[in-house]
């Protein structure tokens, strides 16, 4: 898995790179700055971050609704921004990768570019916290997911921020949806240096600090991503803080995925066997072992949850059937109890909508905070220790 997803791409892969360093030339030398105010009449925003902000706007004169993304030029150099506009210019004939109007420009504060507006939001959106989607929209999802990441694999490209808020939709049932946010794609096999922090979603080879100074842009890195992604949209859980021995619920996994225990960790008891078996390939803990994404595509035919009709289960696997997994059914145990508390405070996101602090585990120290939609949700935190961020 490490080094091609698809073997060998030869002077394909070649020509890939190239055309990146072409569309950035090209970008660089028509970047104009612009009076937005001239050209775009602001509707709202969108989203934001450290980055900058998102905003939907109407081209005044087209009438063509667009989202601008503004990127804030004391934080971002241009060479940056110019990556990410070419890489998501380069990706967007893709169908299942949001597309691109081919406009750049400047402002005093930003540099901006436009894609099409998704809007329905983002997958975050319309996950219910501690129940997850019904099975077939989670499916419906994951496969237009699996098909962008293969894509972008084939042009030897890794996302590397794969999660529920890149993921755009054009519908809450998941019939169209879209990867986005090219911000931290690199070439597979480039060096990247840490910078600090893990969220849920990175790989635990790249959670553990102490092991390397830097790394190489792996596939296996959105492979694991995407395998935290799919347990995200059917539990509406984090299956972890971060993949660590020192959380609880990592290490529960792990001896499980090592067989050094047949028990399978409680929150994946709801799970069906071939369920089962297609996250112990997406999240193999060894990186060369991990199966590429579109192993995913084998599993489809099978169900994937016990109760797979409501989208909703409960912890400790509830209506358990034939074919489901070995389930031990000491519920009542402590252990068990102490385990299910902490899956609770786990949920993506808070229940009631104020603020949560993470008091489940005594090394997260800060949260990742999702600001509130103007489409009436109150604020809401998403609770993960800092971002992974390899430059
Ligand atoms: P980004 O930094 O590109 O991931 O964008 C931050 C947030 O803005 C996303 O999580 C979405 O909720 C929203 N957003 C970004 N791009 C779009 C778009 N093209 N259409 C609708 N919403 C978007």
């Amino acid at each position: 898995m490490s080094s091609s997803p698809h073997g060998s791409h030869g002077s394909g892969s070649r020509a890939s790179i190239d055309i990146l360093e072409e569309l950035q030339l090209i970008a660089a030398q028509n970047l104009e700055k612009l009076d937005i105010s001239k050209y775009y009449e602001v509707i709202r925003e969108l989203g934001k971050g450290t980055y900058g902000k998102v905003d939907l706007v109407i081209h005044k004169i087209r009438g063509t609704k667009m989202a601008l993304k503004f990127l804030r030029k004391k934080t971002t150099k241009l060479k940056s921004f110019l990556r990410e506009y070419s890489i998501s210019l380069y990706l967007s004939p893709c169908p299942f990768i949001i597309n691109m109007f081919g406009i750049a420009f400047e402002t005093d504060d930003y540099y901006v570019f436009a894609q099409e507006y998704a809007l329905a939001g983002d997958l975050f959106d319309i996950i219910p916290p501690q129940v997850g989607l019904p099975e077939t929209v989670a499916k419906r999802c994951v496969h237009q997911v699996a098909i962008a990441l293969d894509y972008l694999h084939c042009k030897k490209l890794v996302h590397r921020d794969i999660k529920p808020e890149n993921i755009l939709i054009f519908d809450k049932e998941c019939r169209k949806v879209k990867l986005s946010d090219f911000g931290m794609t690199r070439r597979a096999g480039s060096p990247v240096k840490r910078v600090s922090g893990t969220i849920p979603y990175t790989a635990p080879e790249l959670c553990d600090a102490s092991q390397h100074e830097g790394f190489c842009v792996d596939y296996s890195t959105d492979v694991w991503a995407f395998g935290v992604l799919l347990f995200c949209m059917l539990t509406g859980n984090f299956p972890w803080e971060k993949a660590l021995p020192s959380d609880a619920f990592y290490q529960e996994f792990v001896r499980w995925q090592r067989r050094r225990t047949g028990t399978v960790p409680s929150q994946w008891r709801r799970f069906t066997d071939e369920g089962l078996r297609m996250f112990r390939r997406l999240l193999s803990i060894e990186q060369e072992r991990r199966c590429s994404v579109k192993e995913v595509f084998s599993y489809f035919n099978h169900p994937w949850m016990l109760d797979n009709e409501s989208g909703s289960s409960s912890v400790a696997g509830g209506g358990s059937v034939g074919s489901g997994p070995q389930v031990e059914l000491s519920s009542s145990s402590s252990e068990e109890d102490v385990l299910v508390d902490r899956l609770k405070q786990q949920s993506l996101i808070e229940p009631m909508g104020g603020h949560y602090s993470s008091t489940g585990s005594p090394s997260s120290t800060s949260s990742y905070e999702r600001v509130s939609r103007d489409n009436g949700g109150a604020g809401r935190i998403l609770v993960a220790t800092p971002i992974e961020i390899c430059v």
